[in-house]
């Protein structure tokens, strides 16, 4: 075999691909990879006597009907033609080497004709593994290239196909900037043969940047590689996270789809039966299930777990989506936030080591590192959470490496609403661009009531600020952007109460009381003397106060905050401050056990309070459990979430492991009915059989790539995302039941119940 390899190197001097050039094959796989893969054809093939072994793997590869002109427009003959073909010829995986013949597999391009008998053809082979150009020429009529030509120019445009032809070094020299950026090579494909496999329509117009309508789904993944791109880095991801899992000896386990309806807190899917009277509901996640697995002995579980829930369709919502989830026999919360913060970190030195980030057209686009393709890297040594450094980066040099993220921070749901007026704050919002929120005075109460009246209606409220500062610091700048800013203030979705309204001031020296008169003398000592915590003002800064009612932070922002973030993002988008792609990770926990019901489906009881993360959630230690009964609202959960840039990635709890307190909770603080308790009899069954104290955690696996690929949408990362409505139009689900469904599922609608009297 080595004889054969090296007299066939002798005799094709030209160059290797690449990739086979760098990367010897073993002597094992060399065999395989000659005989397998490389079909040699009359001229070429003069070493047969060289081969040892099996020589009819060598045979001279022709087709019978190569001397033919093709007729395809009958769709069963194509049909049975690609079902031979695929048979006779199954598509391998592809190495090669310049000058031999291989059979490919894949979809044409648009061809250019350069002369009757000489034409260009980009073709994508469909592992994409390298560049691919069709040259089709022919000298002679009676060669089978005449015929390879006449058939090429006879199938429509973007065509699956298969296709013979002899590999020779490209001369292209047009680049695409996403090939560029990958790095595959070019090669060409002097055209033998090639048959149509099935027909691209013809009356379908495709260009590059063609954003195909949510009908035509298939299309954009088809023609859109940057979608099937991030599809790749989702499995990628996948993938690594479930090795990171089953090195730390977790048990995979499905959960039923078919569940029952419960009120663990959002609005569920029903699917009716052929029982009168029964639905099954569709699990929001399998939070109990995972629980029973704890009560079943069950030391560690996950399961990527598709989830349902019937939202109203706000920003960004599928009513389907997937999570990770897992949960921990004997555990408390701090080692779940440990076991996930040491995921979080070992993924990120993964993508760090294999990926880098391209710009292409001012999209930040996910590329495999070539020197790492193929490579694994051990994950024995899991990332330490302080340097989160797996192991030694062993790989070469390459500037734009995808970003490792700073040290995780941890802070409670109090602080991260006071100081960020968000329980999911966006650490990339920082100095020297906004500071923090701050309360104005002692207690946000030291500003004269002259000018706290001015903004607010609100009696004896708390005031907050914060500093904010454009690249370009000069006065007029500031006041040309904010005056921009608030004219545009989006009250609908920053949702800014009619009770007060923000006070907003330019600094600027050269004015008196440095552009803080309506403040008086009396309240801009006040912003003086708040030197130790608010920074030094300078020319230009932009001061935003707002008052507030003097009440316990809740939910999940404030009114300042949400000013501060759009605030943020209105001069990144205009480029008055830079665009930061760093990742900054952060743990909230501490949360508020329950929250006012408000607009939340919540549990259905009557004490006008519903758990904020769910009902199976335990108060965080002694003291919280005590308040259950007197103060529920102040009580703190052991819950936590993980955050990344300003995005909840996912969240979990420890939860309440003996059935008498899940049940003291439903009933006598939540005051949910006993119809309400019994729909959860199953879980307090378990819970009594002996459950061990567990906790666990779900990342919204969907929210997590579209982070980690810094996309607007989840939609971005999902092949068949629902729309808006919830709608999938390319399926045109939700369907209209039909009366035989009607009857069969035992679906009334209301005018079948009450017939209308008219
Ligand atoms: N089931 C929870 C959720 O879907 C996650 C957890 O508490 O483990 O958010």
């Amino acid at each position: 075999m080595a004889r054969f390899l090296l007299i066939s190197l002798r005799n094709n001097p030209l160059r290797c691909i690449s990739r086979v050039q760098r990367r010897p094959l073993a002597r094992q796989c060399q065999s395989i990879f000659q005989l397998e893969h490389t079909r040699f054809i009359q001229k070429e093939a003069t070493h047969d006597e060289d081969i040892p072994g099996d020589s009819s793997q060598n045979k001279v590869l022709s087709f019978p009907d190569e001397m033919k002109k093709y007729t395809f427009e009958d769709p069963f003959q194509i049909f049975e033609e690609s079902c031979t073909l695929l048979k006779d010829q199954p598509p391998k995986r592809l190495e090669f080497e310049v000058g031999q013949d291989i059979v490919v597999y894949g979809y044409i391009g648009k061809r250019k004709d350069m002369r009757s008998n000489f034409s260009f053809c980009p073709f994508e082979h469909k592992d994409s593994k390298a560049d691919f150009q069709i040259v089709s020429q022919w000298d002679d009529p009676d060669s089978r290239q005449y015929f390879a030509h006449q058939n090429l120019k006879a199938i429509p445009s973007y065509s699956p196909v298969m296709v013979m032809g002899t590999v020779q070094e490209s001369k292209q020299t047009a680049t695409d900037p996403l090939v560029e950026a990958k790095g595959l090579s070019k090669v060409e494909l002097k055209l033998q043969y090639i048959r149509c496999l099935n027909t691209f329509p013809k009356d379908v117009a495709v260009s590059k940047d063609t954003v195909w309508p949510a009908k035509s789904r298939h299309m954009q993944l088809r023609f859109d590689p940057f979608l099937r791109d991030r599809l790749f880095f989702r499995t990628w991801v996948k993938r690594s996270l479930v090795h990171i899992l089953s090195t730390q000896e977790f048990l995979e386990i499905e959960t039923p789809i078919l569940f029952k309806s419960t009120p663990e807190g959002a609005r569920e899917f029903l699917v009716p039966t052929r029982r009168q009277g029964y639905a099954y509901a569709l699990p929001q996640s399998p939070q109990q299930y995972k629980q029973t697995l704890m009560a079943g002995g069950i030391q560690r579980y996950y399961q990527f777990a598709k989830c349902f829930r019937d939202e109203d369709h706000r920003a960004d919502r599928q009513p389907e989506f997937t999570q990770l989830d897992l949960e921990m026999a004997f555990a408390t919360g701090r080692e779940v936030m440990d076991l996930l913060t040491m995921m979080v970190t070992t993924l990120f030195t993964r993508l760090h080591r294999h990926w880098k980030i391209v710009e292409i057209n001012g999209i930040r686009h996910p590329v495999r590192i070539k020197e790492m393709v193929g490579k694994r890297d051990s994950l024995e040594t899991p990332a330490s959470p302080e340097t989160g450094l797996a192991d030694e980066i062993n790989t070469p040099e390459i500037s734009n490496r995808f970003p490792r993220p700073k040290p995780m921070t941890i802070m409670t749901y109090e602080d991260a609403m006071g100081r960020y007026g968000s329980d999911k704050p966006d650490l990339r919002i920082e100095l020297p661009w906004a500071s923090n929120i701050y309360q104005i005075g002692e207690n946000g109460k030291g500003l004269p009531s002259r000018f706290t009246q001015m903004i607010s209606d609100l009696q004896d409220p708390v005031v907050e600020g914060f500093r904010f500062r454009l690249y370009d610091s000069r006065p007029s700048e500031s006041v040309k952007f904010i005056r921009e800013f608030m004219d545009n203030l989006p009250n609908t979705t920053l949702k800014i109460g009619p009770e007060s309204v923000p006070g907003v001031f330019v600094y600027d020296s050269s004015k008196p009381l440095y552009g803080l008169s309506a403040l008086g003398h009396d309240g801009a000592e006040v912003l003086n003397d708040m030197e130790d915590s608010w920074p030094q003002c300078e020319d230009g800064d932009i001061i935003i106060m707002h008052a507030r009612n003097d009440e316990p932070l809740s939910g999940g922002s404030t009114e300042l905050g949400r000013i501060r973030t759009a605030l943020y993002w209105a001069a990144v988008k205009q480029g008055l401050i830079p665009e930061n792609h760093e990742f900054k990770l952060l743990w909230v926990h501490g949360f508020p056990l329950f929250s006012p019901t408000g607009d939340e489906v919540g549990q259905g009881g009557t004490a006008g309070i519903c758990s904020t993360h769910h009902p199976f959630t335990a108060p965080l230690n002694d003291e919280d459990f005590k308040n259950l009964k007197t103060d529920p609202l102040k009580v703190r959960a052991d819950h936590y979430d993980l955050v990344i840039n300003g995005v909840e990635i996912g969240g979990g709890s420890r939860r309440i492991h003996v059935a008498e307190v899940q049940e003291y909770v439903m009933r006598d603080i939540l005051k949910m009915t006993d119809e309400g308790v019994s729909q959860f009899s199953h879980l307090i069954d378990a819970l009594r059989s002996g459950c061990p104290p567990h906790a666990g955690f779900a990342i919204g696996f969907d929210r997590l790539i579209s982070v980690l690929l810094d996309v607007p949408s989840v939609r971005d990362v999902i092949a068949f995302p629902k729309t808006n409505r919830g709608e999938d139009l390319l399926v045109g689900s939700p369907a209209k039941v039909t009366p035989e469904q009607k009857k069969t599922y035992h679906i009334f609608e209301e005018s079948d119940i009450k017939p209308t009297t008219e």
